[in-house]
């Protein structure tokens, strides 16, 4: 159950004076919630200061005062359009209030004809004359005190002004519990970090622009129990995860001879020791669950085929989760061989089959014929039962979150889980997103690799791409044109890719192609086999090729609008070339001017191949939250927390939180008690139910 000493902040807002239900509709959308903690998480953004009470005489142009004036007279507009005016003054200067679309009602009720009013807002020369278009605030002359200070500015959002806000949220800073520590205490000491209470007061209170500084004490401090928080829920997935037996696999090394005999080359130093990192992990009696991070083209494929014939060796079954239709294809295509050369046999279920067919599959995969199973998420739908499910592969992860990692280990039996990624992510963000695995990372590629050379160019010269990519074609070489992503909107992308496909048909014939999101999967299929047979030279694609694609011959990666792109996937785009014996080239098209931050992320892209180097500069020149994309990446977003000023924070939380559930797994101890709260406000309380149910 929820601790009790939150209840005050787990109120609707609508017990708060001032959040009527006229405005409460408004303010769940700005808060993305309606309980009072939901509206202290919403923190100001800047500052006014209205400490400045010039006499009007000495008032300059552009400040912002806070006065006590004598209301002299209404002109009220002749004319709709034209603004009303009240005038005002102090015994120095006249001032004149001006209001567009203001009711004459109100404005008597505000700006009553010889009454003392305090004003407050930016003053400004206007025809000779002083004036402050809308006040920000009206008051009596004994509000003097309280309008004449420092304001924070929040976030708004139509209908809800900085009244409508300052109001409610007086009152919830009023009802601020004090909260039982969570937080160790030496730590808090060296660190001089207030108390959450006195941290969540200032947070609301900034009194410069250097409380806006991710370094102020308060800010840590908060930053802080929002990672642990996270780190903490992560661990309490994990121990979930462990915590369901697992089987203890005993690898068999006759069927791993065999499977390494049948590849054609030899496995790399990384990816002998990830399969060591698998082994150890399959072999123990608690489950798995461990992150293959590697490069496009470090060879994933066959670390996974390795782990999978671990649970086959033993009699299980193993199943690869792919992201998409074509991955998961692409995917049977290249362990299908290797598979019937070892006599393992393999079945692909996506949610393309349908009707006699998807029966057959399966009844294959209830009834054990199939030991290795290949598909997308529709494997994992309620219909489909495993025989036998010893591991599941997830290839290309962070589309998934952490809780479809849990919801597809609650399948059946207890799985051992493995999860791929293709994006090299920088630590800390590993911590964020994988925080409850354990991490096998391939640095090293397989040898023989050619570096793709990588050239920016302005789409003014687009002429000499098409006259180069003909010489190219010319030579037997292969190319993929993608077209720009604009977010939010298929249609448009869709728009840009059809128009290049028929501008590039004019220079190319019909041997060029196009593949988008919106095509029917058959289609898709055929335009990829045609490219992939050598019928097409181009592809013109959207970012559906974007992941794992592997076409050998493809030496060409054309991108246009490249400064539209994430490093990442611009990373992961131009990983499709390069895959062959011949050298490649990608041609990175952008339209000027580039910004400062455009030329600089560009050319990183430019001077290095080291996804993992291109990473950690995009986190460093575009901050966590653009990096993967916050909808493609499930990276939460952080209240208080920001991954890269607080990096170093995100690997003690990490740390700390490990020590915490190993210490006191169910959270029952008092500091446990405390944490319990911390899950609740930082919403990871899913955390606890996970620990309750598990
Ligand atoms: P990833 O999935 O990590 O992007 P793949 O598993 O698709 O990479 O591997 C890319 C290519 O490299 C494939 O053609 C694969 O057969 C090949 N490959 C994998 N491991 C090795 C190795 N140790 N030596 C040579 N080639 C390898
Ligand atoms: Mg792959």
């Amino acid at each position: 159950m929820r601790p009790l000493v939150l209840d005050t902040l787990f109120r609707s807002i609508r017990t708060l004076s001032g959040v009527g239900p006229k405005h409460a509709k408004a303010f769940e959308k700005l808060l993305g919630g309606e309980r009072i903690i939901d509206l202290l998480w919403h923190k100001p953004l800047d500052i006014i200061d209205r400490r400045h009470s010039p006499k009007l005489r000495d008032a300059k142009a552009g400040q912002v005062v806070t006065t006590t004036v004598t209301i002299l007279q209404h002109q009220l507009p002749k004319r709709r359009g034209l603004p009303a005016r009240v005038v005002a003054s102090d015994d120095t200067a006249t001032l004149d209030l001006v209001f567009f679309n203001a009711h004459r009602d109100w404005i008597e009720k505000t700006y009553p004809v010889n009454a003392q009013v305090v004003i407050s807002g930016r003053v400004e020369p206007y025809n000779n004359r002083l004036q402050m278009v809308h006040p920000d605030h009206a008051g009596k002359p004994e509000d003097l005190a309280s309008i004449a200070k420092i304001e924070p500015i929040y976030p708004m959002t139509a209908g809800i002004g900085p009244k409508q806000l300052a109001k409610p949220m007086d009152e919830a800073l009023k009802v601020l519990p004090d909260l039982p520590e969570w937080l160790d205490a030496p730590l808090v000491q060296s660190r001089n970090w207030p108390t959450w209470k006195a941290a969540m007061q200032a947070l609301h209170a900034p009194e410069s622009a250097a409380d806006f500084e991710p370094t102020t004490p308060v800010r840590q401090r908060l930053a802080y129990d929002e990672l642990l928080a996270r780190q903490l829920a992560m661990q309490m997935v994990r121990l979930r995860i462990k915590k369901l037996k697992g089987r203890a696999f005993s690898i068999d090394t006759a069927l791993r001879t065999r499977f390494l005999k049948s590849l054609p080359f030899e496995m790399t130093g990384a990816q002998t020791m990830a399969i060591a990192d698998i082994d150890a992990d399959m072999a123990e009696p608690s489950r798995m669950l461990r992150l293959l991070q590697g490069d496009v083209g470090s060879g994933k494929t066959v670390v996974a085929m390795a782990a999978l014939l671990n649970a086959v060796g033993a009699g299980a079954q193993g199943a690869i989760m792919a992201p998409t239709e074509i991955l998961a294809r692409q995917h049977a295509e290249t362990l299908g061989p290797i598979a019937s050369a070892i006599g393992v046999s393999i079945a692909v279920l996506t949610g393309r089959d349908k009707g006699k067919q998807r029966e057959a599959i399966a009844e294959a995969i209830r009834s054990g014929a199939a030991q290795i199973i290949i598909g997308t998420h529709a494997l994992f739908q309620e219909d489909v039962a495993f025989k036998d499910l010893g591991l599941v592969i997830i290839d290309e992860q962070h589309r998934f979150g952490v809780h479809q990692r849990l919801m597809l280990s609650d399948k059946g039996v207890a799985p051992d889980v493995l999860v791929m990624t293709a994006t090299p992510i920088p630590r800390t963000l590993t911590l964020t997103l994988y925080g409850d695995m354990d991490v096998s990372r391939l640095h090293e590629k397989p040898p023989g690799r050619k570096p793709v050379d990588t050239r920016l160019l302005s789409i003014d010269r687009i002429g000499d791409v098409v006259a180069g990519l003909k010489r190219k074609i010319a030579t037997g070489a292969r190319a993929y044109w993608v077209c720009p992503l604009v977010e939010e909107s298929e249609l448009i992308d869709l728009a840009a890719a059809t128009e290049r496909h028929a501008d590039l048909q004019q220079h190319f014939g019909a041997r060029v192609g196009l593949l988008h999101g919106k095509m029917k999967p058959t289609d898709k299929d055929k335009v990829m086999a045609a490219f992939m047979a050598g019928e097409l030279d181009v592809l013109v694609a959207t970012t559906v090729i974007e992941v794992g694609v592997n076409v050998p011959e493809a030496t060409v990666m054309v991108i246009e609008h490249a400064e539209r792109f994430g490093l990442a996937q611009l990373h992961q785009l131009r990983g499709r070339v390069g895959r062959g014996l011949d050298a490649s080239a990608c041609i990175l098209l952008y339209t000027a001017p580039l910004s400062e931050m455009g030329k600089q992320r560009l050319s990183v892209m430019r001077d290095t191949e080291d996804g993992f180097l291109i990473a950690e500069k995009d986190l460093e020149l575009r901050g966590a939250g653009e990096l993967l994309g916050t909808r493609q990446s499930g990276l939460p977003a952080f209240r208080m927390a920001d991954v890269e000023a607080h990096g170093d924070l995100m690997q003690m939380a990490h740390t700390e939180a490990k020590l915490i559930a190993e210490r006191d797994p169910m959270l029952t101890s008092r500091r446990g008690e405390a944490l319990k709260a911390l899950l609740y406000l930082f919403s990871q309380d899913q955390a606890i139910q996970t620990i309750r149910s598990g």
